[in-house]
């Protein structure tokens, strides 16, 4: 097939038919009263089937070290899955706290301490200072950016790339702003660009040096095992590379389970230098007594080692990675040539990152909205849901079966196409 003539190279008359060419399609998949959903990174139910052996586990209920799992106690988590999760991680495992079902529970309790107590090389309590702002590479996980605001925390900025958040931006934000104390990262197949942070950029941020005296990376690993291809993605070594550049206590780790057994019964990971994770435990002591070992149990059994987590890993990979391969195919057919998208092509994790024309992401959300298509709302991917561009949305393909993915993904075109067209067009 030859290549298509970018919109903006077209004529007037040409971009006329064009633009009625969408809209017929456009009414032709109206008529067709769908109801389709790419909002949710979710696993899909096949996924989630490849855990049930957990509901037969675990057998007995003593963990290695002969402890009875069904009592109180062992607030840092069981000795095995801690080992098991610490060579996945590549962090030792007394840097590494197992603990319930949500990484974004721990994230969440790491900032309260944080505003609440100081961190370990704090000069006061967070919410002593006048203002405390955060970096945020953009787009970046929602759900980081509704956290913050409800804190009262700050936002800015910075670009994410391909190899990670612009280094440079942060590095310059952070010299000079005694304000900003930390700053989120999803270092491997982040959500939702895909990016994967290099060793390179990841040696720059543990490095750099920082106003504030207790800048906190909060490094999140949601995706550190999710590879959708042979080539596995390693993450960076973040708490070595500050140990080496003298900034020990800068990083903190977290990862789960969530997208590896189930996203509502997994088991959440904090990892840090070791006084960061008396830090962490002295203050969650004072609201548990231990966390959910009898699940720490039967996730140790269920894996067997960490070469058991690797291997459940690829079945997952099976399941989806078709997903993704439909999305790239239904775009690139679509949309291709025609200068009005640009899209991620991730490796690993859970997302696809569009960028349509400026001005045109919450049009075409709203278009694909009244289809019957749910799409993230335009702007999610930014601090206050404000995209500035207006050009991003994020797609989550794993949660619907594959012919689904395939009918939204060209539901999704059509819409793209539209929209591109009704501002090409005025
Ligand atoms: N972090 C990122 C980057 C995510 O995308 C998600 C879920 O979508 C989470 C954290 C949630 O993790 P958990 O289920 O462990 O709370």
């Amino acid at each position: 097939t030859s290549q298509p003539t970018p919109l903006a190279e077209r004529s007037p008359d040409d971009l006329a038919s064009f633009a009625a060419e969408q809209r017929e399609a456009y009414a032709a998949l109206k008529e067709r009263g769908l109801k389709l959903d790419l909002t949710r990174g979710k696993p899909a139910s096949e996924q989630l089937d490849l855990s049930n052996d957990l509901l037969t586990l675990p057998r007995g209920f003593t963990d290695a070290s002969g402890t009875d799992t069904r009592n109180y106690g062992g607030l840092d988590g069981i000795k095995e899955l801690r080992e098991m999760f610490a060579e996945l991680l590549w962090v030792e495992p007394e840097q590494l706290v197992a603990g319930g079902n949500s990484s974004l529970t721990m994230m969440k309790d790491t900032l309260v301490d944080l505003l609440l107590h100081g961190g370990v090389d704090s000069p006061r309590p967070w919410s002593q200072e006048e203002k405390v702002t955060f970096v945020c590479p953009v787009p970046g996980y929602d759900r980081h950016f509704t956290l913050l605001e409800s804190f009262g925390i700050e936002m800015v900025t910075v670009p994410m790339n391909d190899d990670g958040p612009d280094a440079e931006a942060v590095a310059a934000l952070v010299a000079t702003d005694p304000s900003i104390k930390g700053m989120w990262i999803v270092p491997t197949y982040a959500n939702p660009s895909g990016s994967v942070v290099t060793q390179e950029v990841a040696a720059r941020l543990a490095s750099m040096e920082t106003a504030a005296p207790d800048f906190k990376i909060f490094w999140d690993n949601a995706y550190a095992l999710h590879h959708l291809t042979r080539d596995e993605a390693k993450s960076a070594d973040i708490l070595s590379l500050a140990a080496a550049a003298g900034h020990p206590h800068r990083p903190i780790m977290f990862a789960s389970t969530s997208k590896i057994t189930w996203a509502g019964a997994g088991v959440a990971f904090l990892a840090a230098s070791v006084e960061n994770v008396k830090w962490y435990l002295g203050h969650l002591g004072k609201g548990s007594i231990g966390p959910d070992k009898v699940n720490q149990l039967r996730h140790a059994q269920f894996f067997g080692s960490a070469q058991g987590v690797r291997d459940h890993m690829v079945r997952h990979r099976e399941i989806i990675a078709p997903k993704f391969a439909e999305v790239e195919r239904v775009l690139t057919e679509r949309l291709d040539g025609l200068g009005i998208a640009t899209w991620t092509r991730p490796t690993g994790g859970y997302f696809v990152s569009l960028d349509v024309l400026d001005g045109t992401a919450s049009r075409v959300v709203q278009l694909a909205k009244e289809a019957g298509i749910a799409l993230t709302p335009a702007g999610s991917s930014f601090p206050l849901g404000d995209d500035p561009r207006d050009r991003n949305i994020r797609l989550a393909p794993t949660f619907p079966p594959l012919g689904q993915v395939t009918e939204a993904m060209e539901a999704v075109a059509t819409c793209v196409l539209l929209a591109a067209a009704e501002q090409a067009s005025g």
